[in-house]
């Protein structure tokens, strides 16, 4: 089937013909064959973030992102005695600090301006003021603008105070090296459908095992108890508690065989990099000025103002989308902005088209 456009979009994302055949069976998701597949999944994601084994785990749970944020805020955080920090620069920032609100989990927000990485030293001033701080969450690539936040210099901020450590690493995971031993975070996130390659249907947290070991009791959702969840994918290895997106997982572990195939998450870096600074450079020679810092600018997605007080994105996406190319609408709240992924199944073969579609949309709209 011919795909109508490539989505340059921060996940879902396009995938390889592979990774979408390995959907066309109808698999059996309670036999040996099966969770075998989730097993090794496991252990190749761990691989991948660098954890060592011994020390970390994989849980998969059902779902979007969102679910595995959630999961993980609901059950590493017990229901008293613990104060959440969560450092925002962002949407999904805020999604976590509204994650807290469901759950009555007392947070304090540090809060910066969605154009700025998250700032240690600030995120440390805010410490002090707060010493009842018990968990810290954050995001490393922040896809509201496309900031990579400095996850390296926060953790041993936490360490050095007993504080429990939550990285939502959404749209990073699998396209940035993340060294998960080096960090020696608590929990860190990602989802089926962004770096790895795969589509839309679980997320994966990879856990500090005795961390998650202290958490039995504390999930106030059935569904989304991380701890309930690992108990039953460790007691008979490769076993969801309820029925698992079978044709997403089968999918991931195609896409899974390919990133190995690439070379692992630093070649993929390097592409999607060179995807990024192609774009960037190409745009700004359009006449469309960046919305961030290019020293805090990460791979995955970039921010471009519009170029004009009269510019029509929704024109500029139409035209753009009938010529093959699916782009994404800003989300800084201040500026008005609209944003272009670089990861996925595209190279700088595909930038360069999209280039050409921009430059002959700005020519006809002089
Ligand atoms: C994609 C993403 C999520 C999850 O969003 P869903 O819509 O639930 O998939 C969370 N955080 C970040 C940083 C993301 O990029």
């Amino acid at each position: 089937m011919k795909q109508p456009y490539l989505l340059l979009t921060p996940g879902p994302l396009s995938t390889t013909p592979t990774v979408k055949e390995a959907m066309q069976i109808d698999y059996c998701t309670w036999d040996s064959d099966y969770r075998h597949v989730t097993e090794t999944i496991r252990q190749q994601i761990l691989a991948l973030a660098q954890a060592n084994p011994d020390v970390y785990t994989t849980v998969l749970m059902q779902g979007s992102g969102s679910y595995g944020v959630e999961a993980t805020i609901g059950t590493a955080i017990p229901r008293e005695g613990a104060v959440l920090m969560v450092a925002i620069n962002g949407a999904y920032g805020r999604r976590i600090s509204e994650i807290a609100d469901y759950y009555g989990i007392h947070h304090v927000d540090v809060v910066f301006n969605e154009d700025e990485a998250v700032d240690p030293v600030q995120v440390e001033a805010a410490l002090a003021e707060h010493p009842e701080v018990t968990h810290f969450a954050t995001i490393h690539s922040e896809t509201t603008t496309g900031i990579l936040n400095p996850i390296e210099q926060l953790m041993p901020m936490m360490h050095a105070r007993g504080i429990v450590t939550i990285i939502d690493a959404m749209s990073s995971m699998g396209g940035v090296p993340i060294n998960v031993d080096e960090l020696d975070c608590d929990y860190i996130i990602s989802s089926a459908n962004k770096c790895v390659q795969g589509v839309p249907g679980f997320a994966y947290i990879i856990a500090k095992q005795t961390t998650l070991a202290q958490t039995a009791d504390n999930a106030r959702s059935l569904c989304l108890d991380l701890y309930a969840q690992w108990r039953a994918m460790t007691k008979q290895p490769g076993k969801w508690r309820f029925t698992s997106p079978t044709h997403v997982v089968h999918a991931f572990a195609q896409a899974l065989v390919e990133l190995q195939a690439e070379g692992g998450v630093l070649p993929r870096y390097r592409r999607y990099s060179a995807n990024q600074e192609l774009l960037s450079h190409g745009m700004q020679a359009l006449g469309f000025d960046l919305v961030i810092d290019p020293a805090v600018q990460g791979p995955i997605i970039t921010s471009f103002k519009y170029p004009t007080h009269h510019f029509d994105f929704a024109d500029f996406y139409q035209f753009i989308k009938e010529r093959g190319f699916v782009i994404y609408p800003g989300k800084v709240s201040t500026i008005p902005s609209f944003r272009i992924g670089t990861i996925g199944d595209v190279d700088t073969t595909d930038i360069k088209r999209l280039l050409a579609i921009v430059s002959d949309y700005q020519q006809l709209n002089q």
